[in-house]
């Protein structure tokens, strides 16, 4: 059986609040630090979290969102509390306010962490160093659509909209792309 990918671990996560009208509410689990938990229903192909974009940021870091091939944000609360997953249950789109909206891949039922996969729009990942999602298949280290996309297997229904635009030679990320990953040199994105 498909391990789901499960709301927090038992007992000791602190829910911050809930996010009104929106069915999600922020928890932290000792284990992941802030997660997206659903507090209802969400249909295939509903959205679930829009996320605006709060500040262009001029690199990437451990939480921002590649939207563009040289253009990395951060996005709003709860978009940006959002974890990885390598079974994810959201997809991303662009949206209008140049952020991305997340959409149900699934039905997602109350106490369910909601999920997404940084691969689909990172095209070199820093953020997850050593992937706790738990899913069945996790690939353990996210490294970033340039190394996913390798495998044809993969057909990913959602993906940022820069990368189906050809990349520029003189992109940050085709040129972070020639750089030696260095293991377990940057923090992981989940735990923090
Ligand atoms: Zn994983």
């Amino acid at each position: 059986m498909r391990q789901r990918d499960s709301g927090v671990g038992a007992g000791e996560a602190r829910i911050t609040g809930n996010i009104d009208g929106a069915g999600l509410q922020i928890v932290v689990d000792p284990d992941k630090g802030r997660c997206v938990v659903s507090t209802s229903e969400f249909a295939i192909g509903q959205t679930v979290v829009v996320g605006d974009v709060e500040r262009i940021v001029p690199t990437r870091t451990t939480h921002s969102f590649q939207v563009g091939w040289d253009s990395h944000v951060d996005l709003t609360t709860p978009a940006r509390d959002i974890n990885h997953s390598c079974d994810p249950n959201t997809g991303i789109r662009d949206n209008d306010r140049g952020g991305f909206d997340f959409i149900a891949l699934r039905e997602i039922g109350p106490d369910e962490e909601i999920t997404w996969d940084y691969e689909t729009s990172e095209y070199v990942s820093i953020a997850v160093s050593r992937c706790l999602c738990g899913a069945t298949g996790c690939r353990s280290v996210i490294r970033g659509y340039r190394y996913r996309s390798a495998d044809p297997s993969w057909q990913p229904s959602h993906l940022a909209g820069y990368l189906s635009e050809p990349a520029p030679e003189s992109s940050d990320s085709v040129l972070a792309a020639l750089q030696p990953v260095e293991a377990g040199a940057q923090a992981p994105r989940q735990g923090r």
